[in-house]
């Protein structure tokens, strides 16, 4: 998803679930890296995390959307915009907002780099470094195993 795109997103979600229009900038910012998104109270901005998009969709998106966008509106007008704040509770049950977004694979920890395949029974195991295939057998029957890189 663009920048663009998650602009036009925020804002039709605004008008659509909140009957107001949002007036200012929707960015990606890749330094989020534990939280989904985030208000920022003086410019006004919101910023996302396009991990969450990634790796849990777009469902999850326009939920940490909506979450974000409840603090939006709720400090514009004036009114309860902190996450103990009745009003802000009230906001998210009223729009289905996260109340707090999945956690978030660190972009520091390794993936897994490469599946073993049992040739036997078919068990897969992943696996994040290189191992050596003849001194290991499947947890499962003792059988082959067999090693894919994951791309
Ligand atoms: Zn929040
Ligand atoms: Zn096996």
């Amino acid at each position: 998803m663009e920048q663009k795109e998650l602009q036009k997103l925020v804002e039709q979600i605004s008008l659509k679930y909140f009957s107001l229009p949002f007036l200012h900038q929707a960015t990606f910012n890749p330094r989020l890296k534990t939280t989904g998104g985030r208000y920022l109270t003086k410019s006004h901005h919101l910023e996302f995390n396009r991990k969450s998009y990634e790796q849990y969709g777009i469902e999850e998106l326009v939920q940490i959307i909506k979450h974000e966008l409840c603090h939006y509106h709720l400090h514009l007008q004036g009114k309860g915009y902190k996450h103990k704040d009745r009003e802000f509770k009230q906001c998210l049950e009223q729009t289905g907002g996260s109340r707090y977004s999945k956690p978030l694979v660190k972009s520091n920890e390794r993936p897994y780099r490469y599946r073993l395949i049992c040739q036997k029974c078919g068990q897969t195991y992943l696996r994040k470094y290189k191992i050596k295939l003849n001194r290991y057998r499947c947890g499962k029957c003792k059988g082959p195993l067999m090693m894919k890189k994951i791309d």
